[in-house]
C-alpha cells in the first residue's frame, strides 16, 4: 500500500437484528477509537453498512466516533412515488455518509444494469454522499477471458457522470463475484493484477494523479487469515468484507491487518 489511507468496510447485507447490530457496532467503535489519538490522523477509515431498518440505531453508536455509517443501496431520485425505495436525502437525514453502488448482489440477484449503477452513483454524489462503487466479474466471464473488459465497462458506465472533483468522494471495490461469500479468495497476485488494471483505467478516464490517489478495496471472502497478504499488495487499499464483518473479533482483526 502507498500513502493512501486504507479503508475497511463491513457489509452486513441482510443480517443482524436491532440488538446484535448495535452490539456489533459498539465493539467496532471501541476498537477503532482506541487506534486513534485525537490529534493524529486516522490510520484507517472504517465504514459499516447495516440493513436499512437499523441505520439510525447504528448511527447513534458510530456518530460520536471515527467509524462511518454507510448504506447498502439507494434510489436514483431524492423524493417521489417510488414505493419501497430509499432516497439519498433520507440516508443523509439519519447520518449516513457513504453508500455502496453496484454490489454484485444488486447486479446479479436484483438485475441492476451498469447504467442504473451509474445513475445511482451520480445521485449519491449530487446529494452529498460518498460512494463505494463495486465492480467484478463472474466466473464465466473470468473463464472466457473477459474480466478486464467487464470491469472496464462497469467503471466507465458507473463513473459516467463523475467529474475530476467528485471522484475524490469515490472508492472502488473490486469484488470478483466468484469470491463473494464462497470462501474462495482471489490470490494476492491475481487481485493485485486486476487492481493495477483498474487504476490504469481510472487514469485513462481521469488523470494519473487521480488514479494514484483513488482507493481500491478488494472484496471476496476476506478473513483475518488472508487479509495481511492482500493488504501487502501495492494497489490494494483495504477491503470490503461481508461474512467476516459480522463478528467484531474477525472484523477488528482485518482492520488491524491493514495498519
Ligand atoms: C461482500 O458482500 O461485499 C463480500 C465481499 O462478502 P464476503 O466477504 O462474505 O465474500
Amino acid at each position: 500500500m502507498t500513502n493512501r489511507t486504507p479503508i475497511i468496510g463491513g457489509n452486513w447485507k441482510m443480517h443482524t437484528d436491532l440488538e446484535s447490530g448495535m452490539q456489533l457496532a459498539g465493539a467496532i467503535v471501541d476498537y477503532v477509537d482506541a487506534l486513534t489519538n485525537d490529534d493524529e490522523e486516522q490510520p484507517v477509515n472504517v465504514v459499516v453498512y447495516p440493513p436499512f431498518p437499523y441505520l439510525q440505531a447504528v448511527e447513534s453508536i458510530t456518530g460520536e466516533s471515527s467509524v462511518l455509517c454507510g448504506a447498502q443501496n439507494l434510489w436514483t431520485e431524492e423524493e417521489g412515488a417510488f414505493t419501497g425505495e430509499v432516497s439519498p436525502l433520507m440516508l443523509k437525514d439519519v447520518g449516513v455518509s457513504m453508500v455502496l453502488t453496484g454490489h454484485s448482489e444488486r447486479r446479479h440477484v436484483v438485475g441492476e444494469s451498469n447504467a442504473l449503477v451509474g445513475q445511482k452513483t451520480q445521485r449519491a454524489l449530487e446529494s452529498g454522499l460518498d460512494v463505494t462503487l463495486c465492480v467484478g466479474e463472474t466466473i464465466e466471464q473470468r473463464t472466457e477471458g473477459s474480466t478486464l473488459a467487464v470491469i472496464c465497462n462497469q467503471l466507465t458506465e458507473g463513473l459516467e457522470s463523475v467529474t475530476a472533483e467528485t471522484i475524490k468522494k469515490v472508492v472502488i471495490a473490486y469484488e470478483p463475484v466468484w469470491a463473494i461469500g464462497t470462501g474462495h479468495t482471489a490470490s494476492p497476485e491475481d487481485a493485485q493484477s486486476v487492481h493495477a488494471s483498474i487504476r490504469a483505467h481510472i487514469a485513462s478516464i481521469f488523470t494519473g494523479d487521480i488514479a494514484d490517489s483513488i482507493r481500491i478495496q478488494y472484496g471476496g471472502s476476506v478473513k483475518p487469515e488472508n487479509a495481511k497478504d492482500l493488504f501487502a499488495c501495492p494497489d490494494i487499499d483495504g477491503a470490503l468484507v461481508g461474512g467476516a464483518s459480522l463478528s467484531a473479533d474477525s472484523f477488528n482483526a482485518i482492520i488491524q491487518a491493514s495498519l
